[in-house]
C-alpha cells in the first residue's frame, strides 16, 4: 500500500435467521409476497398491541453464538433504538444495547498467510424494518412485509486486514449459518448484509486510525470493492496532510465508489432504553447446554478430520466441506467402501460439474451415494471405462437409474475376454509394420496410439489400461524376433 499504510477493519453482520414466522409476531417470513400481505397490527406498529418474542430466533441466535464460541448470557435484554424512517412504522427497532443475547467468540478464516482469527465483540437479536420502494412515477410506497423479520448481528473487534479479509469473514460465517441450518445465506434475498467500518494508519503505529462505515451490502464482491476504494480515499486524504472524517457512507455499485451519508454530528442519538413491553430474556442453562451438545460438526472441524483422518489433500478437504449437503453426499459414498481419495475425485470433478449445470442443489440430485459408488466399482473392476462411467452418470444423475442398468441399455459392456482383446490387439500389431518399427527403435509413446487403434476398433468398449498393457506385451514380444 502506497506510504506504507495498513488497513484496520470492522464489521457488523446482519444474518437474516430462517424461521417460519417474524421476530415477534405469527406473520410468515417470506421472500417475494405481494406488499404488505404478510403484515398485522403488532409489526404494522397499531398502538395497543404487544410483542411476543419467537423462542425459534432465540434458539437459532443461541446456535450460532456457541458455534461461535460466544458466552452466552443468560440474561439479555431487549431494547428499543429510536430513530424515525417511514420504513419503521413504530418509530424505533426492536433490538438488544447494553445486555446482548451473547458476547466474545471467534471465527477462523484463511488468508494468503495462513489462518487468522477474529474476535467477536457480540451477538445480538433484532427485528428487520420495512422495505421502500422508490417507482418509476417518484413516488415512494412502502412494503412492510419485512418489517419484524428475525435478525442476528455479529460484531467484529477491528482485527481484519484488508478487503479479501473482509469477504472471507463473511463467506465463513456464512457457511456457518448453513451448517447450523439457521440461515439460508442467500445474498440476493438480503440474508447476509454488512457495514463495514474502516480506517487507516501508518503500518507499526499502535493508535487506530479514524474510521468510516460503509452501510448495508449485501455482496462479497460490493464489500471488496467498497474498502478498496474507502483505503485509498483515506490514504490520498492522509498523504495530502488532511484529515479522515468519522462519518457513515453508501457504496454506489454503479461507480465502485463511496459517497458521505452522515457525518458524526449528524449521527443518531438512538436513544436506546430497555423495551417496556418485553420482559429481560432469561434462558435456562439445561437448554442452553442441550443445544451445545446437539452442535452439527462445524466446517472446520469436518475439514481437518478429512486430513487427519481420510487422509485427504487440504485442498479435496475444503471443496467437500464447502457445503453440508456435499460432505454429507461424499461420506456416504465412503461408507460404501469406497476410498475416500476415489470418492474424492469422483463427487468433486463429476458430482459437482452436474450439479453446477443443472443448477441443482446435491440434495435434490438423483444420483444417490449408493450409485455413485456402484459405479466407482465397476470402474475399479473393469466393467466401464472411465469414459463410458462419465456417460452413465450422467443419464443416472438425471433420472436416478441403477448404473448396471445403465450400462446395459446403452451397450456399454468392456470386453472382459482377454482372448478377444488380445487377437484386436495382434491383429492391429500386424497391420502396422512401421509403428511397430518406431516403437522398436525406442518411441514408447506409440503405445499410445496402438491402444487408440485397438479402443476405435473396440468401439471403446475395452478397458484402456488392459489394452495398454497387451499393446506393450505384444510389442515387446517383436523384440528378440
Ligand atoms: P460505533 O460506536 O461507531 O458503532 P463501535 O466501537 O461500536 O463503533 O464499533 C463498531 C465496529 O467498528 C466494530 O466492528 C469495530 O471493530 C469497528 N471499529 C471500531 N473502531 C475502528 C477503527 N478505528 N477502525 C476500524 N474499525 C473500527
Ligand atoms: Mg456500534
Ligand atoms: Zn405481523
Amino acid at each position: 500500500m502506497k506510504g506504507d499504510y495498513e488497513a484496520v477493519i470492522g464489521l457488523e453482520i446482519h444474518v437474516q435467521m430462517s424461521t417460519r414466522t417474524k421476530m415477534f409476531c405469527s406473520c410468515p417470513v417470506e421472500f417475494g409476497a405481494p406488499p404488505n400481505q404478510n403484515t398485522c397490527p403488532v409489526c404494522t406498529g397499531m398502538p395497543g398491541v404487544l410483542p411476543v418474542i419467537n423462542a425459534r430466533a432465540v434458539e437459532y441466535a443461541v446456535k450460532a453464538a456457541l458455534a461461535l464460541g460466544a458466552k452466552v448470557n443468560l440474561k439479555s435484554v431487549m431494547a428499543r433504538k429510536n430513530y424515525f424512517y417511514p420504513d419503521l412504522p413504530k418509530g424505533y427497532q426492536i433490538s438488544q444495547y447494553e445486555l446482548p443475547l451473547a458476547e466474545g467468540g471467534q471465527v477462523v478464516i484463511e488468508t494468503e498467510n495462513g489462518e487468522k482469527v477474529i474476535r467477536l465483540v457480540r451477538l445480538h437479536i433484532e427485528e428487520d424494518a420495512g422495505k421502500l420502494i422508490h417507482d418509476e412515477k417518484g413516488e415512494s410506497l412502502v412494503d412492510l412485509n419485512r418489517a419484524g423479520t428475525p435478525l442476528m448481528e455479529i460484531v467484529t473487534m477491528p482485527d481484519l486486514s484488508s478487503p479479501q479479509e473482509a469477504s472471507a469473514f463473511m463467506r465463513e460465517v456464512r457457511k456457518i449459518m448453513r451448517y447450523l441450518g439457521i440461515s439460508e445465506g442467500d445474498m440476493e434475498k438480503g440474508h447476509l448484509r454488512c457495514d463495514a467500518n474502516v480506517s487507516v494508519r501508518r503500518r507499526g503505529e499502535a493508535q487506530l486510525g479514524t474510521k468510516t462505515e460503509v452501510k448495508n451490502m449485501n455482496s462479497f464482491r460490493f464489500v471488496e470493492k467498497a474498502l478498496e476504494y474507502e483505503i485509498r480515499r483515506q490514504v490520498q486524504i492522509l498523504e495530502e496532510g488532511g484529515e479522515v472524517v468519522q462519518e457513515t457512507r453508501l457504496f454506489d455499485p454503479s461507480t465502485g465508489t463511496t459517497r458521505s451519508m452522515r457525518s458524526k454530528e449528524e449521527a443518531h442519538d438512538y436513544r436506546y432504553f430497555p423495551d417496556p413491553d418485553l420482559i429481560p430474556l432469561v434462558l435456562d442453562k439445561n437448554w442452553v447446554d442441550r443445544i451445545e451438545e446437539n452442535l452439527p460438526e462445524l466446517p472446520r472441524a469436518k475439514k481437518e478430520r478429512y486430513i487427519k483422518e481420510l487422509n485427504l489433500p487440504p485442498y479435496d478437504a475444503g471443496v467437500l466441506t464447502e457445503t453440508k449437503e456435499i460432505a454429507e453426499f461424499f461420506e456416504k459414498v465412503v461408507a460404501e467402501g469406497v476410498s475416500p481419495k476415489k470418492a474424492s475425485n469422483w463427487v468433486m470433478v463429476e458430482v459437482m460439474r452436474i450439479i453446477k449445470e443443472k443448477e441443482l442443489n446435491i440434495r435434490h440430485l438423483a444420483l444417490s451415494p449408493s450409485s455413485l459408488a456402484k459405479l466407482i466399482r465397476m470402474v475399479e473392476e473393469g466393467k466401464l471405462t472411465g469414459n463410458m462411467a462419465k456417460d452413465v452418470l450422467d443419464v443416472c444423475a438425471s433420472t436416478g437409474k441403477d448404473p448396471e442398468e445403465v450400462a446395459q441399455e446403452k451397450g456399454y459392456e468392456v470386453l472382459s475376454d482377454e482372448g478377444e482383446l488380445e487377437s484386436v490387439v495382434r491383429k492391429i500389431v500386424d497391420e502396422h509394420p512401421d509403428e511397430v518399427q518406431k516403437y522398436l527403435s525406442g518411441k514408447d509413446k506409440i503405445i499410445g496410439w496402438f491402444v487408440g487403434q485397438v479402443m476405435r476398433e473396440l468401439k471403446g468398449k475395452a478397458d484402456p489400461r488392459k489394452a495398454g498393457e497387451l499393446v506393450r506385451r505384444i510389442l515387446n514380444e517383436k523384440k528378440g524376433s
